[in-house]
């Protein structure tokens, strides 16, 4: 199963769901749920991050409202069409938390090492951009790369989870891409200063197009990553070679930081970062989470 948030004809946000080989509007099903449940006071569902902070957010809950409503109505004239405005699947997390250098050997594509221990930064919230939106890069900053990554949606308040109770927070996965100013990050590292502003541009967290729940992903450490720019291959991996896995991340942060439904951690990039320009178009896909596609523009 995958789940979106979109914009109707109206520009008014819903939630579409991919399911059994269909795509269908799920804010109406839930409106029609709602009727036969008769619990018209519970809130309606216009965003993913809703359904992720009422703790619907699975597909075993999902299914069951689906097949409810299909139970008593047919459901084809909810269908969507097939070219859809996207949102980011989650447009309002509190926290974006990433890894840096969470794969060996794209620590050595920049001469460093792996940390001894999982290394922290955060990217604005404001960077996001969905499915099919423009990377914007001013002329005057120099390199600016690529980095496709996992990205983990958390699902419940996380705070002290033990690594083995990790999974039982995790709401779903989808795709980062986590744009960097190059120039400027390295000049700030050399400067001690922090990563926070060549990492959070405006438009620097392409995000998306699906939220896939967690348990519609059998092992999210045995998922190809494929990253093309203009239709070259340039990164081309497996979330195998994660080096802090995501456990060990949930457990990590949540000892110091408490976790919110929706926040977001991205676990790092693989080997093959390399520059994007103006013109460019870029495609990331992960296996089983679908395929995230921009442009770039200045
Ligand atoms: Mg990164």
């Amino acid at each position: 199963m995958k789940a979106f948030t979109f914009y109707d004809q109206n520009k008014q946000p819903q939630i579409g769901i991919e399911y059994e080989g269909k795509t269908i509007n799920f804010s109406i099903v839930w409106q029609y749920f709602k009727q036969l449940k008769n619990i018209l006071q519970a809130p309606d569902l216009f965003f993913l991050q809703i359904v992720v902070e009422m703790e619907y957010f699975s597909t075993a809950t999902l299914q069951e409202i689906i097949k409810t409503v299909q139970g008593v109505r047919p459901l084809q004239d909810l269908e969507l069409p097939e070219k859809i405005q996207y949102d980011v699947p989650i447009s309002r997390p509190q926290e974006i938390i990433c890894l840096g250098r969470n794969y060996k050997k794209h620590a050595e594509e920049f001469d460093s090492t792996v940390p001894q221990q999982p290394m922290f930064f955060s990217k604005l919230s404001s960077s996001l951009l969905p499915h099919r939106g423009v990377i914007k890069i001013p002329s005057d900053v120099g390199r600016v790369d690529h980095e496709i990554e996992l990205a983990v949606v958390i699902g419940e308040v996380a705070s002290k989870v033990a690594a083995k109770d990790a999974y039982d927070y995790i709401a779903g996965y989808t795709i980062a891409n986590d744009i960097t100013a190059r120039d400027m990050q390295k000049t700030d590292i050399k400067d001690g200063k922090p990563w926070t502003l060549s990492k959070g541009f405006d438009t620097f967290c392409p995000m998306g197009p699906y939220l896939v729940p967690a348990d519609s992903v059998q092992d999210p450490h045995n998922l190809e990553l494929e990253l093309l720019v203009n239709g070259e291959v340039r990164q081309k991996s497996n979330t195998r070679y994660m080096v802090f896995k995501i456990p060990e991340l949930v457990a990590y942060i949540s000892k110091y930081v408490t976790l919110q439904p929706g926040d977001i951690i991205c676990t790092g990039t693989p080997e093959g970062v390399s520059p994007i320009k103006p013109g460019d178009e870029i495609v990331a896909t992960i296996e089983g989470l679908g395929t995230l596609k921009n442009t770039v523009a200045v």
